[in-house]
């Protein structure tokens, strides 16, 4: 939920598409609230070892040290900063929609709507300069560059002679909105094309040279 204590995203979508709604509507600051039931499940299934090593361990670092525990959501929206009524209210409307397995506001599935009723409760900090999760973003876009070469491109739209830029340094396919998987397919792709251009440059000059020293 945001600063106030209102949701503003479906919290199971894609982590890429609940930081475009965090950066893009809530000026990058958001916490995600937790009970204390919900946060036994999640580390039991942080430690069954199913998850990847960079989905746990950060998961576990901020439901462990970087969290804000309190016995009643008032007290937790105290600690936080954010409107107590407004947190309550919230709160109450998701557990109602989720004891119901209905989330009309954000259409959550029923499978993870998950009420939160059992304190003490605790908020993450998940906002976009959160010293305790260590990888909230990710580069997207770049340079402009030459679609054809990847050389790059100067202010005036011309390539910069002897400059490429490949993967994340130069725009391209994921320069808007991260997909996964269409990143690092992008950068092998612009990399092969950056390379091949640039090896072009190497062996142009090199055949310059020979010719003038013939
Ligand atoms: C946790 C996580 C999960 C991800 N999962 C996926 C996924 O499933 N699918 C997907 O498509 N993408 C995924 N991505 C995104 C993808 O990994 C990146 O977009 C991609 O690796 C970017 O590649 P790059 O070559 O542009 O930059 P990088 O991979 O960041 O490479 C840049 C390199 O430059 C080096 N460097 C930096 N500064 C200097 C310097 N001054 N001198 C010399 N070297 C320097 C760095 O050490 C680094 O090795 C994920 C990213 C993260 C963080």
């Amino acid at each position: 939920m945001d600063r106030r204590g209102e949701r503003f995203c479906n919290e199971e979508v894609y982590g890429a598409a609940l930081g475009h709604a965090m950066c893009e509507t809530r000026e990058g600051h958001a916490w995600l609230i937790l009970d204390a039931r919900l946060v036994k499940l999640a580390l039991r299934e942080c430690l069954r070892g199913k998850l990847w090593a960079f989905q746990s361990v950060p998961a576990m670092l901020l439901m462990l040290a970087g969290r804000k525990r309190a016995g009643s959501l008032a007290d937790l929206a105290a600690r936080i900063g954010s409107d107590p009524a407004v947190l309550e209210r919230t709160i109450n409307a998701y557990n109602l929609g989720a004891l119901n397995g209905i989330d009309r506001a954000f259409g959550k599935s029923a499978a993870m709507l998950q009420p939160l009723m059992y304190g003490p409760y605790y908020a993450i900090d998940i906002s976009s300069d959160s010293r305790v999760f260590p990888c909230p973003s990710i580069t997207l876009g770049g340079l402009r560059v030459d679609e054809t070469s990847n050389a790059v491109l100067s202010a005036q739209g011309r390539p910069i002679e002897g400059l490429f830029a490949a993967g994340r340094a130069a725009c391209g396919l994921a320069s808007n909105h991260y997909v996964s998987g269409l990143s690092l397919a992008d950068c092998i792709w612009s990399g092969r094309q950056a390379g091949r251009a640039a090896a072009g440059v190497v062996l142009a000059n090199a055949a310059h040279s020979l010719t003038e020293t013939d």
